[in-house]
């Protein structure tokens, strides 16, 4: 009974739409555009904003709740793959800028810097 490796799993992304992806703090799915990409420069994590960081990164919703989850689990070194210590100031400052107190609905955040 053997199966036949030209049986792909399911992939429950209709053409078209959004990819969603998972959240390295809360855990939680959502599509990729309501979360940060966060990529490891030189040792750094840096937000990816314009996505235009190849290789892999770590999706995150943009919330310093999120990102104390994420910094609880270590989970930045474990999705990108990178051993040893990341500088994670410049995505504190990003993230605590988006975070500044601002109406939660009908307020775009604005990514762009
Ligand atoms: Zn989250």
């Amino acid at each position: 009974m053997l199966a036949r490796s030209s049986v792909l799993p399911a992939v429950e992304v209709p053409s078209g739409s959004t990819p969603i992806r998972t959240c390295v703090g809360c855990r939680q799915r959502h599509p990729s555009r309501d979360l940060l990409r966060v990529v490891a420069v030189a040792g750094a994590l840096v937000p990816d904003v314009r996505l235009r960081n190849p290789g892999r990164g770590a999706w995150l919703h943009p919330t310093s709740d999120c990102l104390r989850l994420a910094q609880r689990r270590r989970a930045f070194p474990r999705a990108l793959r990178v051993n040893g210590e990341l500088d994670e100031s410049a995505l504190i400052g990003f993230i605590e800028s988006l975070d500044a107190p601002v109406g939660e609905d009908g307020q775009q955040p604005g990514l762009r810097k």
